[in-house]
Parts: C-alpha cells; structure tokens; sequence
C-alpha cells in the first residue's frame, strides 16, 4: 500500500532545525498519526510522503514557505500590561486566544516588562528551516466516517 489522499499515515519523526537541535520527535511516544490529503500536516512534508510505503525513511528540508510560513513582523505587539487581567500570573511562553477582528490568532508571550507585555502571533516554528527525519510506521485506508470528519479516529486519533 502506497501513502495517497485518503489513507491514514503513522508516522515516527524528529524535528531539528538548521543547528541540529531536536524541536520535535515522536521518540518515546507514540507516533503521529494523521489522514493525508487533509492538510492535517505541513504541506512540504504532507508532499514528500506521498507515494511512500510502510518502512520508508525519509530525510527532507522543508523551507518556511511549505512549513509553518516566514516571520510577521506586523503580529508582534506590545500590549499595556494593565490591559491584563491583575490576578493572571503572566509568564513567557504563555499561549492565547485574541480576537484581532477576522480571524481569532495564537499568540505567545516573548517578553514582560513592569509595564508591557509583548506578545508574538507567528507560530514558534515560523520562519525557520524544518528538517525532518520521517519513518513510515503503518498506512491504512480512512474509513468514510474519517474522511467525513476530515481526521483520523481510534489510536492516535479523535476519540469521539
Ligand atoms: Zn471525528
């Protein structure tokens, strides 16, 4: 069986960057199971599995463009602190939900002053270089309540 749209993929991987340091790895969990063609993964790696087999390993390079985008400058923003709620305890790294008018977006706190907070909307992995080390663990055809659904069920999945 070949990965194409429509099977549900397992994959176990590591995620390093451009100085080899490890963002990422299913290594001591269990891995990464998702329905490809869904757009459930980066589209650059959802494209180099396609066609592979079970037992592939695969090492590829993905640019920001097919990963998770180039860096904003524009959704990086410094907020009054008092804008925030006295009694939450602010801490770096702290991840929300704002209301920017169109579409609700994930910031992170990359900075905290006495007075401001300043707050990131890229997503961490935004600009970088991404270089995956991929093996394929199982593939299975989804079944017509995942393709419904547009994700995968059971182990590793939606427990719905
Ligand atoms: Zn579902």
């Amino acid at each position: 069986m070949r990965i194409t749209k429509n099977h549900v993929v397992a994959i176990d991987y590591k995620l390093t960057d451009d100085q080899e340091q490890v963002l990422d790895t299913s290594e001591g969990s269990e891995p990464l199971w998702y329905l490809h063609g869904a757009e459930g993964i980066i589209p650059g790696l959802e494209q180099q599995l396609d066609g592979k087999q079970l037992g592939d390993h695969l090492e590829v390079a993905i640019t920001p463009e097919d990963g998770y985008g180039k860096r904003d400058d524009s959704l990086r923003q410094t907020v009054p602190r008092d804008q925030f709620d006295d009694n939450e305890e602010l801490k770096l790294g702290m991840q929300f939900r704002v209301d920017s008018g169109n579409e609700p977006l994930i910031v992170t706190i990359v900075e905290i002053t006495d007075d401001t907070v300043i707050v990131d909307g890229n997503h961490p992995l935004a600009g970088m270089n991404l270089n995956f080390d991929v093996t394929v663990r199982e593939i299975r055809e989804a079944t017509p309540e995942e393709l419904d659904h547009g994700h995968v069920h059971g182990p590793g999945g939606h427990s719905h």
